[in-house]
């Protein structure tokens, strides 16, 4: 074959590949942008499983009409221009791809308005060039995406698809996850029209702990301790829960770096050794934790998911976790100690 360039649709389908696995990587990837749009409420609504609908809406920023049809371009963001922007990321987003990925694996339709439009707009692509096409739409202020029939042109995606009650499940987590990043926004997810979840935007800090309940059970926040150290510009705060209350699952393990959830091992590897063996083999740690520190000292540009990060200083941060648990973990046996004393 000679060479040639792929039609877009296709380099945009290659490229979803890499990204959207499933519905709860849609979802997760449309809840976010909603939050870079600096939404307050976000709304996501699940028919089948999200392989029949996804389709969330905020009331964020909005995107004008002459920037609708760039919102689905593959490379295209308004959170970066620069490589000087992607060493200091602030927002979830920066790739660009999200929107043009989902919208080669669905029929998706983006609508919005902003607070200086007097009339919404809609926007969907079509064909091997993903031209797109615009209509005037009724829509509040903020932006919802609707995303039908998933990998209904990628039959080897779907065909990896499970029930629609797992799949449900593992958006049911991205919220969850998503939710414990963000406790000032209210979000609330329907499957097939009936309300699942509903979490209320948290006003005060001190409140915070009442969605931490909602989301990982009173169970954890029973027991759990409080946490809350800084050292220069990097600080460490949330809940971990003492030896005797963590239990065989791994069900409540929320690390955040930033505002954004990670799985990454340094730092799981961090809080593990601080319960040292206090710690048997069939336990494993319960914990919802929040690392801060400057932008410039991390990389998110690690992987296409953005599951793992980078640490400029990995040993120092792994270090100051490290501390920070067991301290904390340290001073509940202490008093736990003096109470069986007396
Ligand atoms: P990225 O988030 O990496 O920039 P996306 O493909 O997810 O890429 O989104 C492309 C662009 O569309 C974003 O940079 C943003 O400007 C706009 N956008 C997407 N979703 C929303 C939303 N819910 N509200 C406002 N703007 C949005
Ligand atoms: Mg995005």
């Amino acid at each position: 074959m000679p060479i040639q360039l792929l039609p877009i649709s296709l380099a945009n389908q290659i490229a979803a590949g890499e990204v959207i696995e499933r519905p709860a990587s849609v979802v997760k990837e449309l809840v976010e942008n909603c939050l870079d749009a600096g939404a307050s409420q976000i709304s996501v609504d699940i028919e089948q499983g999200g392989r029949r609908r996804i389709r969330v809406r905020d009331n964020g920023g909005g995107i004008v009409k002459e920037e609708l049809g760039l919102a689905l371009s593959r490379h295209a963001t308004s959170k970066i221009a620069s490589l000087s922007d992607l060493e200091a990321i602030q927002s979830l987003g920066f790739r660009g791809e999200a929107l043009a990925s989902i919208s080669s694996v669905s029929r998706l339709t983006l609508t919005s308005k902003t607070a200086t439009q007097e009339q919404a707009w809609q926007a969907w692509v079509e064909g091997r060039d993903m031209q797109a096409e615009l209509a005037p739409a009724s829509h509040p202020e903020g932006t919802t995406v609707d995303a039908q029939d998933l990998f209904f042109n990628t039959p080897a995606r779907r065909k990896f698809l499970r029930t629609d009650k797992t799949e449900f499940a593992h958006i049911d987590e991205v919220l969850r996850r998503i939710a414990l990043a963000r406790f000032g926004v209210r979000f609330s997810l329907t499957h097939n029209d009936k309300i699942v979840r509903q979490y209320n935007a948290v006003q005060e800090p001190e409140h915070a702990i009442k969605r931490v309940a909602q989301v990982c059970g009173s169970s954890f926040t029973d027991t759990a301790l409080g946490l809350d150290e800084q050292t220069g510009p990097v600080r460490l705060w949330g809940w971990i829960a003492p030896a005797h209350a963590c239990r065989h699952q791994a069900d409540v393990q929320y690390f955040y770096v930033n505002g954004r959830m990670m799985r990454d091992r340094l730092l799981g590897h961090a809080v593990r050794q601080a319960y040292g063996d206090t710690l048997n083999d069939e336990r494993t740690p319960s914990f919802v934790l929040y690392l801060e520190l400057p932008a410039e000292d991390v990389d998110v540009n690690v992987h296409p998911a953005k599951h793992e990060v980078r640490f400029h200083q990995a040993r120092q941060i792994h270090d100051f976790v490290l501390h920070c648990a067991r301290q904390a973990l340290s001073s509940a046996r202490a008093t736990a100690a003096t109470e069986a004393e007396q």
